[in-house]
């Protein structure tokens, strides 16, 4: 229950962040959610002094007279899975971005987390709104790693490489992140690696049918992924988050939490109740790679220092030379 109510309230921070001023909330929720703080405040109180109805959140009934702006699609404690949006309210990907039925309403089966994830992943591979959105061929993406890992790293929406594999981080910028996982003494087996999206945004196809380039998801696009996104930190439980790049933060943090991503970069945030750390995505380190010895070590450095901090937290040991990767000589 717990878990549920920091996904929903990180969900209210973050659509308060974007500018909703008032969420609709249908009437049983309203009074589960009711309960659920009573609950969760008793407790919070009896630990810290600090309720979570003090988070500034406000929940109004649906019979007030202020306007709904938007539809709160998480209930605190859902009992079966939902049924998932009829073709009719799939949008045709051909016609244009946006209009994206609400996002989904689910729960998890019961069982272990092996079981949880892969009801999880099959929920989302036929998700017919993530199905309608690759292209012929093409693959929807769901995280991969350890559901036992301590360490998730989340980052923007598949690729041209990942949409092939169907698996997240693949292409050049997931060799990099490879190889940053693996100076940190770990395996990439052992994290797990996530994104925002589930399905690579789309833009104009060349004249041979294929996608060129790559486009940041739209804020309906990420609101619409980002419960499967939620149900997998769920599952993984892991003890760290690492946002990777501007796109995956502003998903978690929220779309007007920052302006540069200088202004939450190396430093500790919360999402869904557990520690996030927010660093450079590696193709921003590829840009830089491209640019200038000098850029690319200084950038480098600084992600790395992210890095440290995430081991650090993790409890990971770093040896000296772990410590001074990328420090000039
Ligand atoms: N960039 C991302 O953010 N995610 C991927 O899976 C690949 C590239």
């Amino acid at each position: 229950m717990r878990n549920a109510l920091h996904v929903l309230t990180d969900e209210l921070k973050r659509l308060k962040a974007s500018g909703v001023k008032t969420v609709h909330v249908p009437d049983e929720t309203l009074a589960a959610l009711r309960r659920a703080m009573r609950t969760e405040s008793g407790e919070r109180r009896a630990e810290s002094g600090k309720p979570i109805a003090e988070s500034g959140l406000r929940i109004a009934d649906s019979g007030t007279s202020e306007p709904t702006t938007a539809v709160i699609a998480a209930q605190p404690s859902p009992v079966s899975w939902s049924p998932l949006p009829t073709k009719s309210e799939i949008q045709n990907p051909k016609s244009k971005i946006g209009k994206l039925p609400p996002p989904p309403v689910f729960a998890l089966p019961e069982g272990d987390k092996a079981t949880r994830w892969a009801g999880l992943r099959d929920r989302v591979l036929g998700d017919p709104v993530c199905c309608a959105h690759v292209r012929p061929g093409k693959k929807v993406v769901f995280g991969v790693g350890s559901v036992d890992a301590q360490i998730m790293f989340v980052g923007e929406a598949p690729g041209a490489d990942e949409e092939v594999q169907g698996e997240p981080f693949v292409g050049p910028a997931g060799q990099l992140l490879t190889r940053m996982i693996q100076a940190m003494g770990l395996q990439r087996q052992q994290v797990y690696i996530g994104n925002i999206m589930n399905w690579r945004p789309e833009l104009p196809s060349g004249a041979d049918g294929r996608q060129y380039g790559n486009r940041e998801p739209t804020e309906e696009e990420m609101t619409y992924c980002l419960p499967y996104l939620r149900a997998q930190i769920d599952v993984v439980a892991p003890t760290i988050l690492v946002a990777l790049g501007s796109t995956a933060s502003k998903g978690l943090l929220g779309m007007r939490a920052f302006k540069t991503l200088g202004e939450v970069r190396g430093r500790w945030h919360e999402y869904c109740g557990r520690p996030l750390m927010v660093t450079y995505h590696p193709s921003y380190l590829l840009r830089k790679e491209a640019e200038s010895k000098l850029g690319e070590r200084r950038a480098k450095r600084a992600a790395w220092e992210d890095f440290l901090l995430v081991m650090q937290r993790a409890g990971l040991s770093i040896s000296d030379k772990q410590r001074g990767y990328f420090l000039d000589k």
